[in-house]
């Protein structure tokens, strides 16, 4: 069996050189991939590019092809453009949940995405990225660096756990995707690599025992919307981490305990769309007229 990953390691390792966690994941990437540093930036950057491709097409106003969602995003676009209305989270957390809808729209329309790390949780990254960008004029090259990080935290989570909601339901979809982002978006704002780690890790905790029920077998109800609360909940753990709030627990054992607790989860919520809402009278209804139809 292949050796478990640890993150703990390596924010370690990046500790003790004195590098950035960043410096540190594209060197290890470099090496691994016998690339240029460059090279990987630039890689980086046309998978950005697809990203917010992917953005513009939610925001266009898609709809889905089970007819279940679409139109979301440029429902919350135009709420917060809106001066009359009074927003609850304001502008930044606002953007970020507006192109994670657009991403979740996205794809259940079929369009092009970046799975990161799987097509039903495509929302989350790109929002958290674009919305910190665009908020603190961060250049494209340091949101690269930031994807790196976030390629860099999944990897540890597949090896350790899962990244997928058949295997481990939810958590391991949209939480595994907050968790990259919130470590990506420490990042972004020059936290250490102790504070990437408690990123992931109150994630990760925030998100564990999410159970994956898409209605009728789709991935539009919930997951378009659980991008959207994946997203927050990825700024959320960041700004805790920068602020110097830690995670009792280790991120390497919080990273376990999702494995448990996705291997002790029912069937019935691992994507078969037999448990949770998805067998709810709604979407019981919903099923047999998408069926039908
Ligand atoms: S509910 Fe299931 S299919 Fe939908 S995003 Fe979550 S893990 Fe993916």
């Amino acid at each position: 069996m292949n050796k478990k990953l640890s993150l703990q390691e390596w924010l370690g390792e990046a500790e003790q050189s004195r590098i950035s966690f960043a410096d540190f994941c594209i060197s290890q990437q470099s090496n691994f991939l016998e690339k240029s540093r460059q090279d990987i930036i630039t890689d980086m950057l046309a998978i950005l590019d697809v990203m917010e491709q992917s953005v513009m097409t939610g925001l266009s106003g898609v709809k889905s092809r089970g007819g279940l969602v679409g139109g979301d995003a440029l429902r919350l676009q135009a709420y917060s453009s809106d001066q009359a209305q009074r927003s609850v989270i304001g502008p930044t957390v606002n953007r970020a949940i507006t192109m994670a809808l657009a991403v979740g729209e996205a794809n259940a329309a079929m369009g092009k995405i970046v799975a990161a790390p799987t097509a039903g949780s495509s929302g989350v990254l790109p929002a958290v990225l674009f919305s910190l960008g665009e908020a603190w004029n961060i250049e494209r090259v340091e949101l690269a660096k930031a994807l790196i990080v976030a390629g860099a935290i999944g990897m540890v989570i597949a090896s350790r756990a899962s990244l997928s909601g058949a295997a481990g339901g939810c958590q391991a979809e949209c939480g595994s995707a907050a968790a990259m982002a919130a470590g990506a978006a420490v990042v972004l704002h020059g936290g250490t690599p102790g504070q990437v780690g408690n990123a992931v890790a109150i994630t990760l905790k925030n998100m564990l025992g999410l159970v994956c029920d898409p209605v009728a077998g789709l991935v539009e109800v919930p997951c378009v919307k659980r991008n959207a609360g994946a997203a927050a909940q990825a700024m959320v753990a960041a700004e805790m981490a920068l602020a110097g709030i830690t995670s009792v627990i280790p991120v390497d054992e919080v990273i376990d305990a999702m494995a448990a607790v996705g291997s002790s989860m029912s069937c019935t919520l691992r994507e078969t769309s037999q448990g949770g809402l998805a067998v709810t009278p709604t979407a019981l209804a919903w099923t047999q007229k998408i069926f039908k139809d």
